[in-house]
Parts: structure tokens; sequence; C-alpha cells
């Protein structure tokens, strides 16, 4: 035996060191993938090929004013086919970083004045290179907004999200982020409460895979719903006692923004299934951002404040009409 491994001695160590190689590239394989399949753009930082350690954001503070996402909105739609194309998402990010996230003292004057620095320099690299926090907004906002705005299938460039109540139908809502909720134990309320009457058709924001459907003690029936890049998930609780959804709602089917899911209702508060609970008919909206498997089903989840946003959806509503007589149940108008 030691005659044998003398004599290929070089063969040998030729082999182990051909086999190290491929279970290195196998590994950084293997997680590239994992990577590019959720498609969350977080830097990685590459310790060795055997641990990997990541690192990726832990919380966001939306605080962007419905003023700011409006201006930004404008310059970015409004310049899509001038010789310099805005990106809203940028814009932002650089005015979260002038105003220390306090967007109170949002000025359409700053705007402006970002708008033409970045045409006169060329690139927006150029205009926050001293902004210490440029990249973590432009990350964190990239998270909640990179679908609201694109290519819609009519190939006209503009809003692709949806509010989730249909057009026509009226509701209202206030800001109620972060206040306390008393059913159950000790909570903050992670979301927004549009109130509005039973049966309200309710409508995907943006179109994702329904991850998940059924009953839940505190939502009632609700819809949880993950946008195909993975990063947000959409939660729509409450829904209507006895025909929560649209009949052809199943986990895993993927809805296009724009579909009516449900209705509204006032179910939830309740262990026990298709139990109206809630005092006030109203939808539970909530928006989490996710970064990273590990922000799931725990204490690390990050859920944002929609208020403005829902103020901004209302921009763009979904037509609907009554599809099916016998069940009532009602589709998008095409
Ligand atoms: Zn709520």
């Amino acid at each position: 035996m030691i005659k044998f491994i003398k004599k290929y001695k070089k063969i040998l160590f030729f082999s182990l060191f051909v086999i190290l190689i491929l279970i290195v590239f196998l590994i950084n394989y293997s997680l590239m993938s994992i990577q590019s399949s959720t498609s969350i753009n977080v830097p990685y930082i590459w310790s060795d090929s055997i641990s990997v350690k990541k690192d990726f954001l832990k919380w966001i503070d939306f605080n962007v004013s419905i003023e700011a996402l409006n201006a930004t909105y404008k310059l970015d739609v409004n310049s899509y086919n001038s010789d310099f194309h805005y990106n809203w998402i940028e814009l932002l990010a650089l005015l979260a970083c002038k105003y220390g996230n306090n967007f109170d003292r949002f000025k359409q004057k700053d705007l402006d004045q970002f708008a033409k620095k970045i045409k006169d320099s060329g690139s927006v690299q150029e205009v926050a290179k001293d902004m210490k926090y440029y990249d973590y907004y432009y990350e964190a906002y990239s998270a909640i907004l990179r679908e609201f705005l694109g290519l819609r299938e009519d190939e006209t460039y503009g809003m692709k999200v949806f509010l989730p109540i249909a057009k026509n139908y009226s509701f209202s809502h206030y800001k109620d982020f972060g206040t306390s909720r008393s059913y159950g134990f000790s909570r903050t309320h992670l979301g927004n409460d549009l109130m509005g009457s039973i049966g309200t058709p309710i409508i995907a924001v943006e179109t994702g895979t329904v991850f998940h459907l059924g009953w839940n003690q505190y939502g009632g029936w609700r819809i949880g719903i993950r946008s195909l890049d993975g990063q947000r998930y959409y939660y729509y609780a409450h829904l209507r006692k006895d025909h929560p959804y649209v009949p052809e709602l199943k986990e895993g089917v993927t809805v296009e923004a724009g579909d009516v899911i449900g209705y509204l209702g006032m179910t939830g508060y309740s262990i026990k299934e298709n139990v109206n609970n809630i005092n006030v008919p109203h939808l539970h909206f909530g928006m989490q951002v996710i970064f990273d498997e590990s922000q799931i089903d725990n204490s690390k989840e990050i859920w944002i404040d929609v208020y403005n946003i829902v103020e901004f959806l209302k921009k763009n509503r979904s037509s609907v009409y009554m599809s099916n007589k016998e069940t009532k149940d009602y589709s998008r108008v095409e």
C-alpha cells in the first residue's frame, strides 16, 4: 500500500486537488443560485469557501411622504421618453439622506436641484458620493417600490400596482401603524385598516404567488401573496364570512396585479373558523419586506407603514364587474 502511494503520489495529490477545486466550485455555485433565485440584491460577504456571512437590512422606517412619492413619480414617468430618464427610487434615496429620513421637510425645490445635479453630472453616484446612507435608502426603497413603476402589458410606462380596494367602492383610512391592539397578547398594529362595506372586491396590489390562504386567529380569513422576486409579502385580512375569496384562488397560484382576490369583511379575533368578531368591517392591509428567509415568521419580520403607499395607490384602481351571477363573484374588467 505504501509502495502504491509512493508510486502514484503525484497522481494522487493531483486528483485530490481537482476534487477540492470541484467542491469549492459547487458550494459557491449553489449559494449563487440561491441568491439569484430570490433576486434579492443584498451585499453578500464571501469569507471563505465553507462558511458564508450574509449582510442584509434588518429594519426599515418607511417615512416617505405622499408629496415626495407623487413628485418623484411624476419626474420618473414624465422623463421616460426624454433624453434622461430619472429613477424615482434614486431620487427618494437622495431626499431621505438630505432630510435624515424626515420627509416633513420635503420641498419640490430640493427635488428639482437633485434632478439638475444628476443630469449635469450624468450619474446619481456622483451626486450621492458623500452621502453615507444613500446605499441603505436605495436598497430599502428598491425592496419596497421596485415593481411599482415599469412597462405595463400595453407597452406603456407607468404604474403597475393597484389600490387594494376596487374602483368605485368607497373606503376610509387613517394613520394607524404601530398603534396597540387589545385582542390577544399585547402587540402593535402592523398594517393599515381600510374601512369599507362588506363584500367590497379586494384587489391584488402586485403580481405574486398566493403563499397563505385560510383561517388565522387574528386575521380571520386572510390571503398572503408574495411578490415574484420574493421580496415583498402582501397581507389581506378579515375577509368576508362564508365567501372570503374568489373560487380560483389556491395556495401556489399566481395572481396578477389588479385581479380580484377576495371580499372585504369582518372575520377574525377567534380561534374558531368563519367567525365575525371584528367590530367595524375593514380590510387589514399589510406589507412585509424580506431580505433574507430568516426574516419570516418571527420577531425579525419587517413590516412597513403602508398608509402613504395606500394614498399613492389611489392613482390606479381596478374596475370590476359581477362575472358570475350565481356565485356573485367579481372579476376585473380586462
Ligand atoms: Zn388592521
